[in-house]
């Protein structure tokens, strides 16, 4: 993370934690969670005022955990299943009250989109300190299970957080957890509870199980989160689903976009991969020059246009694995700093540069062109598909499209909206 400039140092500081992403650890105790993270932002020299938010399904987590993080200092925030669950939603709430001279921390997986949004485009000072969610925030935790907490005990009062229900959307937020706990039992909350559960579900007075399959398409694009594992021994026989992050790993100015396919397809059958093989080149694909998506296109490659960038082939290879049990490999062509951890019992190789030979593009493969789809426009998670490269080159460049595009983000800022009318 960086130093805090300045400017920045006496600034409002905002740290909003999802929750929902991630469990705090066994025989990590709660209480010390908020007085870490306090220390952790003042050693880079933040040291204005500062507010750490958690929000999640609330209810899914043990009171003990949340009383633990509650009386450490952290403001707490019930969200819906299904709804801002976000962490752009909460960000974005916030900065509709605070001037952009505030710092914002984010603890989620880290999206290079909000960066550029929150950051660039708004003038926030975003930062993103957890490389990967899953293995450095917890080693974050882990760490403040060990720190010193007499010192913490006497600088935290029981009374400085607050709550909220984004359920009940109460104004203004309230304090107490003693209150929270019979808020969330009471039966006004129980009662607007179940207008936002599907209709077929409302029969039941709890929120939809987080792993079935009517939640996952609630998610939002970026959240789907994968569990660290040991990666699994690759079998070589088995079906090989290559990802290219084609604006991270870019082809090679002066090379010949057509010999990407074949020349991937030749690395891999020299390193022993027997089995079936998909390639599939992701991207803001608006940012690649249209030769270049032409010539890779009819070498083999599928491409696919999504919002946000390299943090999208997370969600399509979940999208892959749910279609596609193992034994099975995934193979990623990002940048070196990229952190993709392997995805439970699959085959995992991350590849920091696009393979390069020399040859002739193979003109038996010329007619094989790849399948194109667009997953900003679509609804679902299979993407808008099309016909052929000339029919999606065309989509890419029309007013429909570049529309949706720009909606992308802004889109939270109409979701937020509507809590006020
Ligand atoms: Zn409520
Ligand atoms: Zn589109």
């Amino acid at each position: 993370m960086k130093m805090a400039s300045p400017e920045e140092a006496d600034a409002v500081t905002q740290v909003f934690w999802n929750l929902n992403e991630c469990m705090v650890p066994r025989g990590v105790d709660p209480r010390k969670i908020g007085p870490y993270i306090k220390r952790f932002v003042e050693s880079y020299g933040y040291m204005g005022p500062l507010t750490i938010t958690a929000f999640g399904v609330l209810t899914g987590f043990p009171d003990s955990i949340l009383r633990g993080l509650y009386s450490g200092g952290i403001n707490l925030s019930h969200v819906p299943a299904g709804h801002m669950d976000n962490i752009s939603d909460h960000i974005t709430l916030f900065t509709e009250t605070e001037p952009a001279q505030a710092n914002i921390i984010s603890i989620s997986e880290p999206d290079p989109g909000l960066s550029s949004w929150f950051g660039h485009m708004m003038g926030y000072n975003f930062l993103q300190p957890f490389s990967s969610y899953h293995v450095s925030f917890m080693n974050f935790l882990l760490e403040a299970a060990s720190s010193d907490s007499e010192e913490d005990s006497e600088a935290e009062t029981v009374d400085s957080a607050y709550w909220e229900c984004f359920v009940c959307n109460r104004d203004p937020p309230a304090k107490g957890f003693e209150n929270l706990k019979t808020h969330l039992d009471g039966e006004e909350h129980q009662e607007l509870m179940l207008n936002w559960l599907p209709t077929s579900q409302r029969s039941y007075a709890s929120p939809p199980p987080r792993n079935s399959d009517s939640h996952l398409k609630e998610l939002p694009f970026m959240s789907i989160p994968l569990p660290p594992t040991e990666p699994t021994e690759i079998d070589h026989k088995a079906v090989t689903c290559v990802f290219w992050d084609i604006i991270k790993c870019p082809v090679p100015p002066g090379s010949d976009a057509r010999l990407v396919g074949p020349s991937i397809k030749r690395f891999l059958e020299t390193s022993g991969y027997s089995g079936p093989l998909t390639i599939t080149a992701v991207g803001v694909l608006t940012q690649v020059p249209i030769d270049i998506l032409r010539g890779v296109c009819s070498s083999g490659i599928a491409l696919v246009n999504v919002p946000y960038g390299s943090g999208d082939i997370q969600l399509l290879r979940a999208v892959f694995a749910k279609n596609n049990p193992p034994p099975a490999n995934f193979v990623i062509i990002s940048d070196p700093d990229s952190d993709f951890p392997p995805a439970p019992r699959y085959g995992h190789l991350l590849l920091p540069s696009l393979p390069t030979d020399v040859g002739e593009p193979d003109d038996d493969k010329c007619s094989e062109t790849g399948a194109c789809s667009c997953h900003v426009c679509s609804a679902g998670y299979l993407g808008h598909s099309f016909q052929n490269f000339e029919d999606f080159a065309t989509h890419l460049s029309s007013r429909a499209h570049q529309r949706r595009m720009l909606d992308y983000v802004p889109r939270n800022v109409r979701v937020s909206g509507q809590r006020r009318t």
